[in-house]
């Protein structure tokens, strides 16, 4: 069995991350990767002509934000899309009523306006909220206190629970009341024409990684680790394990003996989402021009509010979710009745203007055996520091990484890369400047 310094499980970005820096200082490390590619969550399946991010879209903000520095140090091209955020305005929206009309920019410039005030007092009824209030609860809350008639309640409130549903892939009554605190972002948000993937094998390139490596075990104690694949083991002074936590709830994977306090309690309270993207292709364009989204309000918009025309490669594409209940609604139904579903909803705004479909993309994280879901949400309940907890280093050799273990803004490829470059300080016991993971390009 060959022994390595240090064995990454996972050639996400956190991993990847990881593996990146202990190279470049010179550790002998190994990555196992269970698929056939590297990347994990970030994804481009490119067909058709197309090219479609059908993992992660965006950058969140990339003011003071390593990974933006990254992408830009490695030259890959970005395009701005300020609206990856649930965003009631800022960039043009259209909005359409629950019967079908377009707003008037005054109206809809009143309703952003409502969720604006909205937000103001949702952030103090959070910040007062007793443990196990749900995000849905501090809505109400929040809602309470307003002097508002009931249409303008009832818009903000779906408003809200779409929030709850888009960023995180939960029904607002099953996510904590702190769920969104890191909600705010910072600076432009852009997204990738190029494919969001050239990151993750850029961050890959001359390390030592092992494509179709299924980890089923993971075995720690005082001389280090030992890890079991189907291709064979593995030992080392220590892994990073970095595997989403849908797959370390599993029974696929095992970790012997097994996860101490107080990293088994907040993986019991953290969960993995559901969350699924479903891509339009269209031989024309039939939409509004020159706007981010479209979103139908009302009972109309239950399941499918909200598309984004990612028009980035000239053909016309819309991107809209399901997510949350829609998306375990939708789980087992075909591509072409979830595409129908879709389109029936795209009518109640453009009538006969729809065309078919030239081209349909869903994503099926739900059923991933390497994800089992799209991201991490606090259940209700959960801790905030119920992220950074699970990153508690275990008996000096085992740690754990990924976008479910960064407290500051989990969920994202950012959050991916921070905890990454965490493991690898703790592991070199010395602070790495974040531009030491791009240096190899000056070497
Ligand atoms: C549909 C969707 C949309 C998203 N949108 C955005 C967005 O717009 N912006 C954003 O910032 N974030 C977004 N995210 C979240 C973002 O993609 C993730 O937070 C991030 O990529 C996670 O990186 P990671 O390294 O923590 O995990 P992963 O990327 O999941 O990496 C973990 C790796 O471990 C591997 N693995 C799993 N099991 C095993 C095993 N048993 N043995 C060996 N290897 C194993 C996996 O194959 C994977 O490669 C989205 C995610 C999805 C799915």
């Amino acid at each position: 069995m060959t022994h390595f310094d240090t064995i990454v499980v996972g050639a996400g970005i956190s991993g990847a991350t990881t593996a990146r820096i202990l190279h470049d200082a010179g550790r002998r490390v190994v990555v196992l990767e269970a698929r056939d590619r590297v990347g994990g969550r970030v994804w481009t399946v490119r067909a058709g002509g197309s090219t479609l991010d059908v993992g992660a879209s965006w950058i969140h903000g990339i003011d003071n934000n390593p990974l933006a520095d990254a992408v830009h140090a490695f030259g890959i091209r970005t395009a701005e899309f300020t609206v990856g955020s649930y965003q009631p305005d800022g960039r043009p929206i259209a909005y359409y009523s629950p019967t079908g009309a377009r707003l008037s920019d005054a109206a809809a410039a009143r309703f952003s306006a409502d969720v604006h005030d909205f937000d103001e007092g949702f952030a103090r009824t959070i910040a007062d909220s007793s443990p196990r209030t749900s995000f849905g609860d501090a809505v109400d809350a929040t809602l309470g206190r307003l002097d508002w008639d009931s249409d303008r309640l009832d818009r903000v409130r779906e408003f809200l629970g779409h929030r709850a549903e888009e960023q995180l892939g939960v029904g607002q009554e099953d996510l904590d009341a702190h769920g969104l605190d890191d909600d705010a972002i910072d600076g432009d948000e852009v997204v990738f024409p190029d494919g969001y993937d050239e990151l993750a094998l850029r961050l890959t390139e001359g390390l030592d990684v092992r494509l179709g490596h299924v980890v089923t075990r993971v075995h720690w104690g005082d001389d280090g680790v030992v890890v079991t694949t189907a291709a064979g083991s593995f030992s080392a002074d220590r892994a990073v394990v970095t595997v989403p936590i849908g797959v370390l709830k599993s029974s696929d994977f095992t970790v012997e003996p097994s996860l101490p306090e107080p990293v088994s309690g907040a993986l019991d309270r953290l969960s993995m989402n559901a969350f699924e993207k479903v891509f339009l292709r269209f031989p024309i364009k039939f939409w509004d021009e020159n706007v981010y989204a479209i979103r139908q309000q009302g009972e109309a918009g239950r399941w499918w509010h909200s598309w984004y025309d990612v028009t980035l490669d000239g053909r016309p594409t819309l991107l809209t979710f399901a997510a949350g209940p829609c998306a375990q609604e939708t789980r087992h139904w075909s591509d072409e009745r979830i595409a129908e579903s879709v389109l029936e909803s795209l009518r109640g705004v453009y009538g006969d203007r729809v065309v078919a479909p030239d081209g349909v993309h869903v994503t099926r994280w739900q059923d991933d055996p390497f994800s089992y879901g799209s991201y991490s949400y606090m259940t209700v309940g959960s801790h905030c520091r119920d992220h950074d907890d699970l990153a508690t280093p275990i008996g000096g050799v085992l740690h754990l990484a990924g976008e479910a273990t960064w407290t500051d803004d989990p969920a994202t490829v950012t959050a991916a890369m921070k905890s990454g470059h965490r493991a690898a300080e703790r592991i070199l016991q010395r602070p790495v400047p974040f531009h030491e993971i791009w240096s190899p390009l000056d070497r």
